[in-house]
């Protein structure tokens, strides 16, 4: 999308000086971000960043400890089942399938139409029959990934959608979330495939320890992509104790 249109798109999630955390703990700071229809924004950091923290509370799983979440244009607290309902769609590492039932039924399931998420994924059509728990680990991530765009969703949330699969795996799930965002889907990324998840976003957000340090174009962000990974991106730049508990 270019800078003109992206003005003129709807805002559909937008965090407004939002703190985070869990219980007493904030761990994000003052984040400002907004993702339209139809643009692709990407949320980069190191381990422990915050990136989690901040989809969790702009989804609806976290209350916020601060500031504001407005989902389309509304600032009243909504769980993630609410939202869900209203069109936000996320997707983790988890693969959310059903393991026993078959590729069909999980497409049947879905809520939205088996048809269009195979416009999506033709390479789901040969293994309609087959239970999903046999599928490989990217068949089952773009299972999931068809599964929750099918729907024509307003929002697509993706943490970590690529994580641990091969690159022509992760080229072909980036491609389907571009296709989403060709058709008005706002999403927001989080990806440590930083480079990867960049070339098909719009705009970046770069946080460490919790605040975002740098945001630009994702055009812009490539071409300080070297100076990003070593400045923001690489391990041990996080020095926040080691979670506790799991945060769903
Ligand atoms: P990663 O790339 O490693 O997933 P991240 O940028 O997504 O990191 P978060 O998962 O948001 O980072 O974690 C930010 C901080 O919040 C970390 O210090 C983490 O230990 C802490 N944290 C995460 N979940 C919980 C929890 N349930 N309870 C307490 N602290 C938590």
């Amino acid at each position: 999308m270019t800078a003109l249109a992206a003005g003129t798109r709807t805002v559909v999630v937008e965090a407004r000086g939002l703190n985070a955390g869990y219980g007493a703990v904030p761990v994000v700071t003052d984040l400002d971000m907004q993702v339209r229809a139809g643009e692709i924004v990407c949320l980069v950091g190191s381990n422990g960043a915050g990136k989690t923290t901040s989809l969790l509370t702009l989804a609806g799983e976290l209350s916020p400890q601060g500031g504001q979440v407005v989902w389309r244009g509304r600032t009243e607290r909504m769980s993630l089942d609410r939202r869900a309902r209203d069109g936000l769609r996320f997707v983790t590492e988890e693969r959310s399938i059903f393991p026993t039932l078959t590729t069909a039924e999980n497409l049947r399931l879905g809520g939205g139409s088996p048809q269009r998420a195979l416009e999506l994924f033709p390479e789901l059509e040969p293994l309609l029959k087959r239970p999903a728990r046999l599928l490989s680990g990217g068949e089952q991530q773009m299972l999931t990934l068809a599964r929750a765009l099918s729907g024509n969703p307003v929002a697509l949330f993706a943490d970590e959608l690529s994580l641990g699969l091969a690159p022509k795996i992760v080229t072909r799930l980036l491609d389907a979330v571009q296709a989403a965002a060709r058709s008005g889907v706002a999403v927001l990324l989080v990806e440590q495939h930083v480079r990867q998840a960049l070339q098909v976003s719009d705009r970046g957000y770069v946080m460490r320890r919790g605040r975002v340090e740098l945001e630009g174009t994702a055009a812009d962000l490539l071409e300080r992509i070297d100076e990003i990974e070593a400045s923001y991106l690489s391990a041990g730049h996080e020095d926040r104790p080691e979670r506790k508990g799991t945060a769903r």
